[in-house]
């Protein structure tokens, strides 16, 4: 009863306190098909029974940083490294644009080698191309005036997962040369600038207990991101991380449920780590309140190179030009994949 009533608070309000959100959390077995059942009507209301798709290029597994949990770290010298260069990119989003996507993801690792001025040839190519679509930027920490070129050569929305909202946990999480006060910093600066922006961690990471996810919660309630990136801790044998256990699926699709219940109008996918732990993790996200699928874009031969942990996959109905087959699991479940590009609701460009 007492967890019903929280849902329903969470629900009407879009707010609960930090003990609140940890009792939720650790009575999850007593109110789940509650909270499912309140978050896809949540969804439903505001963009109906459809999920947006977005067309992923990883385009560099290049990465300056070491964090703890990536098998793109610096440190993994057992990484085939790759980039791709503005042609490949244009080709993907050429593909892309053939089976349907509108919103293309450029994501890689801290990878220098793309300057600013790279990265602004590459968007304003992307936009000058297609102008109806959307550029979303997933690569990492800049400063402010680099994000408004970014912003100023095109690009829309831009994701940088904050990983975990408590300090301590963060420092367990990643080198000292990384901080959270910095990863805040940067997405405070990426709002203020005019990009739709994404938040998110995973779910099971390594130390992580329910009062860093109510902390996470917090955050998302303070922020309140346009989208929230939420996926399992999978580990990486070539990483500190290797021996840690794997997070969980179900626990990663309760929290998918809360997240829709707390932003009634945030852009919520189901992340390619929940698909790899679970066959049925997409459905199974999609019938908790998330709205977005995000498969691989990028050129075939690279896919197997962009391993941010054990077994990801990239190929069956994680694969963009499996699109068909993807649509129809999402149509047995009541959802119909559609082409717009998916804005969040009422965005305006400034
Ligand atoms: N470098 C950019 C950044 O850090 O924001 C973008 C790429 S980074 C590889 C994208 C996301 O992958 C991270 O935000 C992290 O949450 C996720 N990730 C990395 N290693 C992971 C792992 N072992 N299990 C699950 N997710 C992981």
């Amino acid at each position: 009863e007492k967890t019903k009533n929280l849902i329903n608070k969470l629900t009407d309000t879009h707010s609960l306190l930090k003990d609140e959100w940890v009792y939720l959390l650790q009575n999850a077995d007593v109110c789940r098909d509650f909270a499912f059942k309140k978050a896809c009507s949540m969804r439903d209301n505001i963009y109906g029974k459809t999920v947006f798709i977005r067309g992923l290029i990883e385009f560099t597994n290049y990465c300056r940083n070491d964090c703890y949990y990536c098998g793109i770290r610096r440190s993994n010298k057992n990484a085939a490294r790759y980039r791709l260069n503005k042609d490949d990119i244009l080709s993907c989003c050429a593909e892309g644009y053939r089976l349907g996507f509108r919103t293309f993801v450029l994501q890689g690792g801290e990878d220098m080698y793309f300057s600013d001025d790279e990265m602004c040839r590459m968007i304003s190519s992307i936009k000058q191309a297609y102008p109806d679509c959307a550029v979303t930027l997933s690569v990492g920490e800049r400063d402010k005036s680099t994000y408004q070129r970014f912003y100023n050569a095109g690009a829309d929305r831009y994701l940088l997962r904050h990983e975990t909202a408590t300090d301590n946990h963060y420092r367990k999480l990643h080198p000292d040369e990384l901080t959270l006060s910095n990863r805040v910093k940067c997405l405070y600066d990426l709002k203020e600038i005019g990009f739709q922006v994404g938040c998110g961690m995973m779910v099971g990471s390594p130390y992580q207990t329910n009062e860093h996810l109510a902390e996470d919660m917090l955050f998302l309630e303070k922020f309140q991101p346009h989208m929230v990136g939420i996926g399992p801790f999978i580990s990486h044998k070539d990483t500190p991380f290797k021996n840690e256990p794997n997070g969980s699926a179900k626990k990663t699709i309760f929290m998918v449920a809360l997240t829709r219940l707390l932003l009634p109008s945030v852009l919520l996918p189901a992340t390619t780590a929940l698909g790899t732990l679970d066959e049925m993790g997409r459905e199974k996200a999609v019938l908790a309140g998330a709205n977005v699928v995000m498969p691989n874009l990028s050129p075939k031969n690279v896919r197997e190179k962009y391993m941010l942990y054990d077994n990801k996959i990239s190929t069956g109905d994680e694969a963009a030009e499996s699109l068909a087959s993807l649509a129809l699991r999402m149509e047995k479940i009541g959802y119909e994949i559609v082409s717009a590009r998916g804005d969040f609701a009422g965005f305006k460009r400034k």
